[in-house]
Parts: C-alpha cells; sequence; structure tokens
C-alpha cells in the first residue's frame, strides 16, 4: 500500500479538507500514475453534499484526472512510464456483458465501478483524483496526446467526454443545427466540441451575459431563454439540443424548438424528477433522451479529436486550499468554466 496526501470530505456536506488515503500495491494490469491535475465537475459537488443518494464517506472526489504514469504492473502492455494518461468518471467495470464488450462500458448491465464514491472489485471504496497518486487498470486508462497541456486536458474526462459522446451519436456535424443549453463547465465543451463536428452552433443560456464569450468558443448565435421571444423565433429550428444544465427546465418550451424528428439530450442531472406534456414529443415524432460520458474506446477517441483540434477546456486552476471556495462558486455559477486543481499544492 502507498499514503497518498489527497482532499476528502469527512461527511455528507462537510467541507474538504488535506487527509491521507491509501492506493493499492500495483497489479499485474496496473498502472500507477502522478495526478498533476483533477478537475472539480458539478457532479462532485451533488456527491458530497448527497444530491443523489446516500454516498460513501469519507469521500475523496474527483473524475477528471490527468497525470504522467510512474510505475506499470507486469502485464501492462498499453503504457509505460512517462506516458500523459487520464482517468475520467469510471476505473473498472464487469467486462462480460453485452455493454461492456461493446466498449459501452459506462451501461455495464453490473454497474461500472466509479472513480470515487464506488466499490472496487477489492470491496474496498474508491477514492477520486483529489489526490496526489492513483492505481487504476490499463483498461480503464487513456493516452492524453502529448500536443494537450495536461491542465487543460483534465476537464475532458468528463465534461469533454460526456459531450462528445451525444454529438457524435445524434450526428453533429455539417448541415446539422445543434443547441447547446447552458454555458457552463459542460456547456462550452459542448460549444467547442460541436463548432470542431462542423455544425452550426447556437447557444440557450438564461442570459446574454457570456454571449462573448460564447460566440468566441465556437457558436454562431446566442439567445437568452429569459426572453420568451427566443421560443416564438427558433419554433422547430434545431436537429439536435443538447441540455447540460442540472437546474430544473422547462422541457416542452425547449422541445418546441426541434425540428420534425429531432432529439433533446440530457446530459445534466437535475436532483429532482421532472414534468413534461407528453404531446411536447408526439407531435413532431420528437425524441426526448439522455446520455452519460462514454465508453473507453470513445473517451480515447474524444481526446484524440480533441488533440486534432488544438481543444482544452476553459480552466481557472486553483490551490488544493481554494476547493471549498470554488464548490461555492461552481453553485453561483461563478466560474468561466471549469476549476482546476494543481494536485502538487495538495
Ligand atoms: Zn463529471
Ligand atoms: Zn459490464
Amino acid at each position: 500500500m502507498t499514503t497518498v496526501a489527497a482532499y476528502a470530505a469527512p461527511a455528507a456536506k462537510a467541507p474538504l479538507e488535506r487527509t491521507t488515503i491509501e492506493r493499492r500495491p500495483v497489479g499485474e494490469f496496473d498502472v500507477l500514475i502522478d495526478i498533476k491535475f483533477a478537475g472539480i465537475c458539478h457532479s462532485d459537488i451533488h456527491q458530497v453534499r448527497e444530491g443523489w443518494g446516500q454516498a460513501i464517506f469519507p469521500m475523496v472526489p474527483g473524475h477528471e484526472i490527468a497525470g504522467v504514469v510512474s510505475e506499470v504492473g507486469p502485464g501492462v502492455t498499453k503504457f509505460k512510464a512517462g506516458d500523459h494518461v487520464g482517468v475520467g468518471c469510471m476505473v473498472d467495470s464487469c467486462r462480460a456483458c453485452d455493454n461492456c464488450r461493446a466498449g459501452l462500458e459506462q451501461y455495464c448491465t453490473r454497474g461500472a465501478v466509479m472513480t470515487y464514491n464506488g466499490i472496487g472489485r477489492d470491496g474496498e471504496p474508491t477514492y477520486g483524483g483529489y489526490s496526489q497518486k492513483i492505481v487504476v487498470d490499463e483498461n480503464y486508462v487513456v493516452r492524453i496526446p502529448d500536443s494537450l497541456p495536461l491542465d487543460v486536458a483534465a476537464p475532458l474526462l468528463c465534461a469533454g467526454i460526456t459531450t462528445y459522446s451525444p454529438l457524435k451519436h445524434w450526428n453533429a456535424g455539417p448541415g446539422k443545427k445543434v443547441a447547446v443549453v447552458g454555458l457552463g463547465g459542460l456547456g462550452h465543451m459542448a460549444v467547442k466540441i460541436a463548432h470542431a463536428l462542423g455544425a452550426e452552433v447556437t447557444v440557450l443560456s438564461q442570459s446574454l451575459r457570456k454571449k462573448d464569450d460564447g460566440l468566441k468558443l465556437g457558436a454562431d448565435h446566442y439567445y437568452a431563454t429569459s426572453d420568451p421571444k427566443t421560443f416564438e423565433e427558433l419554433r422547430g429550428t434545431f436537429d439536435l439540443i443538447l441540455s447540460t444544465v442540472s437546474a430544473p427546465m422547462d422541457f416542452d418550451a425547449l422541445l418546441s424548438l426541434l425540428k420534425t424528428d429531432g432529439a433533446l439530450v440530457n446530459v445534466g442531472a437535475p436532483e429532482e424528477p421532472i414534468s413534461l406534456n407528453l404531446f411536447s414529443v408526439i407531435a413532431g415524432r420528437k425524441t426526448l433522451a439522455g446520455s452519460s460520458i462514454g465508453g473507453i474506446r470513445e473517451t480515447q477517441e474524444m481526446l484524440d479529436f480533441c488533440a486534432e483540434h488544438h481543444i482544452g477546456a476553459e480552466i481557472e486552476l486553483i490551490r488544493a486550499e481554494q476547493v471549498n471556495e470554488a464548490y461555492e462558486r461552481v453553485l453561483n455559477s461563478d466560474v468561466r468554466y471549469r476549476f482546476v486543481i494543481d494536485t502538487a499544492t495538495i
């Protein structure tokens, strides 16, 4: 076992504090990673505050991990010491179900092992990226191309793949009109990626406060959802709407903006159930769908795509002791666009 410095929430809703955790010995197929940067995802806050149900404490959050391999087990073939690598939301899965075999490990029918707030195959709780080292099976590690700086690459491991996967699945590309709802951590990645895929991109944000940013990030149009005229003007416009917000939304109003056969895909996860008038999907043969991160193979594809298109996250680098303050700022939508912890400061 290796003792590693980390930041953890000792109990639900408690502030995070510096502590130490044990990492397992490097097994035959394991990779030991020196974590350099860890992004702060909104879902870290949901889980620390038990917004998604009972959680395991102490909790070391963090599933946007970028670092450098420092040691590999004797059976490892994909990585060697010195490689730049990333770890996202999961560190294992059953490897045998139809979804795992299809490269959709995030939908493992037996439940993938989450990077933190999960129970590993060894029966021990998993601890995430707000720490200095992590041991992960090589099959759940991805390569970060050398041309992508590790700090701006870290958020790609959740925010990047969470938006890339549905944009690809619903064919965002040339000739397609794509709307991104919300310009936060996920939304700003969705705009960059949809633009790079060749789609015509519209941001639908509560206000026009971040309009200049949105256009710089690659959006072609920018509308405020607080303005009722937006919904009149854009009725029946979009092939695909990607909603990245985790606050309650007017789904009927959003569905009215789709073309016939269009899809409204949710990647934000509100804590409460939603209400919906089913005529909103019946009229126009529309799809209301959801999507969760992406498989390991697709996560690698996303990283290679982002390197090719010079896409990283817009980040604000913080020291570990600023993490509680950063959480408050995320809750107030006061971040442009992702906090990333410099793990050397833990
Ligand atoms: Zn996340
Ligand atoms: Zn499985």
